[in-house]
């Protein structure tokens, strides 16, 4: 596996490899790498000559108060755990590197980027848009892998690589959880003992709105509600929102039908948790 820190030196690397015919796989992530992040390398390695991850905590996707400061970095456990998922490269960029003196030029993709996670945490969508077309153009991927868990940056993403032509195919993979459903993520680290045990009601909590949908219930509102109360019982979860959309559009439905996303974020402390569920009505 070879690491590569500048943005020249990949390129040249990669646009070698691609000269020899060979397909390129990427794997986008901000590190501290668990079984989610893999089971996306070990797709992208199946699938193409060279799996790509870059490992950038990405500063402008972070809002003010946010914790890109505190967010978890272990760079030496991650070599070990991509290039045990098969990956061949590592992209490892400083912050200066991919945005110098006289940064400038911003992806905005518009509306879908105002709701849900949007809504509370203005800006994310457009640094993390911006960030992974810049890791397009540096590593010129033939597809990209994105884990459903960020169900709407996958959408996001989707929207921009159609809308500005982008030759890379998305490929978004399934949601990988801990044994007791919790949604795999970086942030479980900051968890507490008693917020770990409350934070198993977001997957229960789909989980049971699924089986509710199951069952014949296709009042949106009245799915919304059952979730809410099944998470309020924690009295350490603070809800940010819970909210059934349109898979595409993320626009709210008032009816169930079709393909559907629930998804929610829920606070506990300063640690904020996502998930969400697909469902096909
Ligand atoms: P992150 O490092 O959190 O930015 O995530 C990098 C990529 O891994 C994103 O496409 C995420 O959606 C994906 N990912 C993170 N957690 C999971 C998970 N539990 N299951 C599947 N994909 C995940």
């Amino acid at each position: 596996m070879r690491v590569f820190k500048k943005v020249d030196e990949i390129k040249a690397y990669l646009r070698k490899q691609q000269n020899k015919g060979k397909t390129i796989g990427l794997v986008p992530t901000m590190g501290y790498l668990h079984e989610g992040h893999q089971s996306l390398i070990r797709r992208a390695s199946a699938e193409n000559d060279i799996a790509v991850v870059s490992i950038f905590v990405n500063p402008i996707q972070f809002g003010e108060g946010e914790d890109f400061e505190r967010y978890p970095r272990d760079i030496d456990k991650d070599m070990q755990a991509a290039e045990g998922a098969g990956a061949m490269i590592i992209f490892a960029p400083e912050v200066r590197e991919m945005y110098p003196d006289g940064y400038k030029t911003y992806v905005e993709v518009k509306d879908i980027t105002e709701v849900l996670c949007g809504a509370s945490r203005p800006g994310h969508f457009r640094g993390a848009a911006t960030a992974v077309l810049k890791l397009f153009n540096i590593v010129r991927p033939d597809k990209a892998y994105f884990g459903r868990k960020d169900a709407q940056q996958a959408v996001v993403i989707k929207r921009m690589a159609e809308d500005l032509n982008s030759d890379v195919d998305i490929v978004v993979c399934p949601i990988v959880r801990e044994d007791d459903g919790l949604a795999m993520s970086s942030r479980n680290i900051y968890l507490s003992g008693e917020e770990r045990k409350q934070a198993l009601a977001l997957s229960k909590s789909l989980k049971m709105a699924g089986n509710l949908i199951i069952k014949g219930e296709r009042n949106a509102e009245k799915v919304k509600k059952a979730i809410h109360d099944m998470i309020s019982e924690n009295d350490l979860a603070a809800i940010d929102y819970i909210s059934v959309v349109d898979v595409e559009t993320l626009k709210d439905v008032d009816r169930i039908n079709g393909r559907i996303l629930i998804a929610l974020a829920v606070k506990f402390g300063a640690t904020r948790l996502i998930d969400n569920l697909t469902v096909e009505v």
